[in-house]
This record gives C-alpha cells, sequence and structure tokens, in this order.
C-alpha cells in the first residue's frame, strides 16, 4: 500500500487528504473552521473543535480509501494551546497566530533590547505572532496555570503536537523541527529549546514537547479500525516548500490563502536576515537543517473575505476576478490590508488597514482590485528585501493557495515581480508536502528529491507590464503604506 494519508490542520479549515504516489487526490474530507474575535486584535479557535473535525475528517478518507502507508501532519503554525496533561483538556482557547494581544509585552522586551538576542537565536523577531508570548500570557491569566505549568501538569504544543498528542491516545508529546522553529523558544542554530529565551519569557521547560526531524516516528494513530504510522510532519508554509520541491538554494514558493508566505530555500547555513524577514527552518532530516528566509503578511486572502462578508461587495470571493477586469485599473484606489497590523518587511503590530485614494468615482470594482493588486504590492516588498538578504533572485516564483484560482491575481503578481509565476499541478501543495514527508518514511519515495521529481507546473504566467507603469503603480502602493505608518 503506497497511499499517504495528509492531515492539513488550517486557519480556516481542517482537512484530511488521501494522495496517490503520483499525487493524485484520492479522498478529501474537509471542514470549515470558526475563528472568533473576543476582542479587537484577539483571535481564537476552540481546540476541540480542531479536534474533532480533524478526526472526523481521517476517519472519513480512511472509510473511502483504506489502507495508507503513513500519516504526514501539517499545521497552522504558531497557534498556540496548553492543556492538561491528565485529562487531554485545554486548558483555553487556541491563540491564533493572527492574535496581538501580547503586542504590549512584544513592545516592552523590545525596548529593553531583547531583540537582537531573540532575533539571533530564533531568526524571528519580536512579535507577537509566535508562540512564545501566548504561552506566557495563557499561563499569566488562567486561573491556576502558572502553578500547575511548574508542577508538570500542563502541556504546550502548537496545532500539530496537539494532534499528535490526541492521536495517539497521549503517548508522544512531540513537534518536528520547522513547528519548533516558530515558537521563538527553539535555538534554531544549535537545534534545541534555548534556557536564556525560556527566562526571557517565564516559560516553565516542563511544559515542551520533544523536537523531531520532519521525518521521524511519531508514533501511530487508531483511527477507522486499525493502527496508522504517523511518519511526517511541518507547518504549513514548510511543508509547502517542500510540496512545491524547492530543495534548492534560491528556490522560492509564496502561497497565498488567508495570509501570504514566501519562502526561499538558503540551504545549510542560518543566516540572520537584515531587512527585517525572518530565517526559519526550511526542513531537517537526518538531522541537517536546510534553512529558509521567509516573509509573512497576515492578510492576502482574508481581504477577500472581509470585502465578502464585512462589506458584501460580492457573495463568492471567486466573484472578485471578473469584478476587478471590470475596470481598466484600480482607479488610483490602493488598500493595505493590515487588519492585524503589518508583518514583514515592516513589523508594525498596531497599524491598521487602510483604503485611500478613492473618488467619487470610485466603486467596489476599483476597491475589490485594490484588494487582490495589494497581493502583488506584498510580495514585491517581500522579494525586494529578500534580494537584499540574500543576493540572489529567484527565476521564477512558484505559487500556491486558494488565491491562485484567481488569474488576475496571478497575472498581476507576474507582471510586478516582473518573474514568471507558476503553480503547480499538484495544486494542494501544503497537504501534498505532508504526504511528501510520509512517504520519505515509509520508503514510498527515496528521499525528498526523489519525491520532487514529480512536480509539475499548470499554469504560468510571464510577466508582460511596461516597467514605467509597474513602477508607477508601485510608488502609488508605497505612498499607501507611508500614509498608514
Ligand atoms: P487557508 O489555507 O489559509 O485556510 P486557502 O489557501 O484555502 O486558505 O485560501 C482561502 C483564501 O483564498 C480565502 O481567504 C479566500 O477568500 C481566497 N480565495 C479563494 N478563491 C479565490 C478567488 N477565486 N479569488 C480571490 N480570492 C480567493
Amino acid at each position: 500500500m503506497k497511499n499517504l494519508l495528509a492531515i492539513d490542520q488550517g486557519t480556516t479549515s481542517s482537512r484530511a487528504i488521501i494522495f496517490s504516489p503520483e499525487g493524485d487526490i484520492l479522498a478529501v474530507r474537509q471542514k470549515e473552521l470558526k475563528l472568533h474575535y473576543p476582542q479587537s486584535g484577539w483571535v481564537e479557535q476552540n481546540p476541540d473543535d480542531i479536534l474533532a473535525d480533524t478526526l472526523w475528517a481521517c476517519e472519513g478518507v480512511l472509510g473511502e480509501v483504506g489502507d495508507v502507508a503513513a500519516i504526514g501532519i501539517t499545521n497552522q503554525r504558531e497557534t498556540t494551546i496548553i492543556w492538561d496533561r491528565d485529562s487531554g483538556k485545554p486548558v483555553y482557547n487556541a491563540i491564533v497566530w493572527q492574535d496581538r494581544r501580547t503586542a504590549d509585552l512584544c513592545a516592552s522586551l523590545k525596548a529593553k533590547g531583547h531583540e537582537d538576542m531573540v532575533s539571533g537565536k530564533t531568526g524571528l523577531l519580536l512579535d507577537p505572532y509566535f508562540s512564545a508570548t501566548k504561552i506566557a500570557w495563557i499561563l499569566d491569566n488562567v486561573d491556576g496555570a502558572r502553578a500547575k505549568a511548574k508542577a508538570g501538569k500542563l502541556a504546550f504544543g502548537t496545532v500539530d503536537t496537539f494532534l499528535l498528542w490526541h492521536l495517539t491516545g497521549g503517548k508522544v508529546h512531540a513537534t518536528d523541527a520547522t513547528n519548533a522553529s516558530r515558537t521563538m523558544l527553539y535555538n534554531i542554530v544549535e537545534q534545541r529549546w534555548d534556557e536564556e529565551l525560556l527566562r526571557l519569557f517565564n516559560i516553565p521547560q516542563s511544559i515542551l514537547p520533544e523536537v523531531k526531524d520532519n521525518v521521524a516516528d511519531f508514533g501511530s494513530a487508531a483511527l477507522a479500525g486499525r493502527n496508522v504510522r504517523i511518519g511526517g510532519m511541518a507547518g504549513d508554509q514548510q511543508a509547502a516548500l517542500i510540496g512545491q520541491a524547492c530543495f534548492e538554494h534560491g528556490m522560492v514558493k509564496s502561497t497565498y490563502g488567508t495570509g501570504c508566505f514566501a519562502l526561499m530555500n538558503i540551504g545549510g547555513a542560518f543566516k540572520r536576515s537584515q531587512n527585517r524577514l525572518l530565517t526559519t527552518i526550511g526542513y531537517r532530516l537526518d538531522g541537517k537543517t536546510t534553512y529558509a528566509v521567509e516573509g509573512s503578511i497576515f492578510v492576502a486572502g482574508a481581504a477577500i473575505q472581509w470585502l465578502r462578508d464585512g462589506l458584501g461587495v460580492f457573495a463568492s470571493a471567486k466573484e472578485s476576478e471578473a469584478l476587478a477586469l471590470s475596470v481598466p485599473d484600480n482607479g488610483g484606489v490602493y488598500f493595505v490590508p493590515a487588519f492585524t497590523g503589518l508583518g514583514a518587511p515592516y513589523w508594525r503590530p498596531e497599524a491598521r488597514a487602510i483604503i485611500c485614494g478613492l473618488g467619487r468615482e470610485s466603486t467596489r470594482a476599483h476597491i475589490t482590485r485594490a484588494a487582490l493588486e495589494a497581493q502583488g504590492y506584498q510580495t514585491l516588498d517581500l522579494m525586494d528585501a529578500m534580494r537584499r538578504d540574500s543576493g540572489r533572485e529567484p527565476e521564477v516564483i512558484r505559487a500556491d493557495g486558494g488565491l491562485v484560482a484567481n488569474a488576475f491575481v496571478c497575472q498581476f503578481l507576474a507582471d510586478m515581480l516582473g518573474k514568471p509565476v507558476e503553480v503547480p499541478k499538484v495544486a494542494e501543495t501544503t497537504a501534498w508536502g505532508a504526504a511528501v514527508l510520509a512517504g520519505v518514511s515509509a520508503g514510498v519515495f527515496n528521499g525528498l528529491q526523489d519525491a520532487g521529481k514529480r512536480w509539475k507546473a499548470a499554469r504560468r504566467y510571464e510577466p508582460r507590464m511596461d516597467v514605467a507603469k509597474r513602477e508607477a503603480l508601485y510608488t502609488g502602493w508605497k505612498k499607501a503604506v507611508g500614509m498608514l505608518l
């Protein structure tokens, strides 16, 4: 049996997909996941829903296809869950990566001059995005949590770890190197939980999971009446890097889902970004780390969702394409969708979105077009920073995520970046990346490169905008960002 089960627990949905070794989808089950916004800047999810939906999806696909060789898990990163080791019950909701409640704590640590030390060890910046300050918040704000944690009664995990714990019946408390690299507690230079960081954030070591390679023995799950080995794990963006087969130094993938995340493979040497990008673990196999530089933008597709649900501009995200194309240009309208602060390369957690350049002639079509164009401008901001950091230019951008269904977005990306944009045949790159890791563990693939040989482009968009027009548009964007800052 060579089929592979990928668990893809994302921000907006929980899914299970069974892939053939060629990347064909044999079965899929998916459930939308609710986000809760208890206060401005706060974003939470119910961990019980995350677990129940994931189990439901796994049982469903296994019921349909039958046996699989192994399971790979991929997940929304940084989202923080703390649970009781005895009951398995969470002590608080999951605090989602987008949550900004710890912005003040981060600002005060930064003001005290700690960012340099943190960045040097983790490759990250002192931002609420990462798990460390979310963990501290739960320990400080949930009654009795800190005492229980000190007594070794609580466990912390990102979503991968929480799912793994429950899939293995509480036997395995582990994560993988990529997920660990997003906690801001893991030293990615020395590959270990870092005592100085634990002290800085006041987090007891006893709550932390064991950190494994991306291909490892993660135990086995009792699902649909059988035991299935869990052999692979990676955070969603790293899984997409693997699913997009970016195994050479300088290769880039860019994912457009709720947020936008561009990762460039930078090889085996840790290097700190000089342009406020993140350095992170791309993957770690047989103890050998490949690093990546990452640009994270918190809002990409979420801006389209907001136009749909918040403003009621259209009934389905799909309509945004025709609407944007119904006007010849953006009419001078720019939309900087910083609903939850600005990420790379600006890092301003307190910033909020703006729409500017509106005139009496502006319509919902211009605003929609501006929201889609924002994907191109935001990516160009990242690529400029990557170029300055690495001295390398990717030859092509391998793009994926829900938004690449939108041909206007893909073409605009190619135009703004001045590079071809390729959309892969296996569109579910994140889930596929998890399947690849599981496949390597089970011997279905003879290493990552072997799996990568299967990568094929489904569509390719060539840049065709003239330089003057591109520069004029980008200048408009820079002005809009300037206003917001
Ligand atoms: P995630 O994995 O972060 O949950 P997905 O990769 O599934 O997200 O992408 C979903 C996002 O893509 C949503 O925010 C949705 O608004 C957007 N989206 C989906 N289809 C389109 C489309 N045709 N045009 C524009 N946006 C789209």
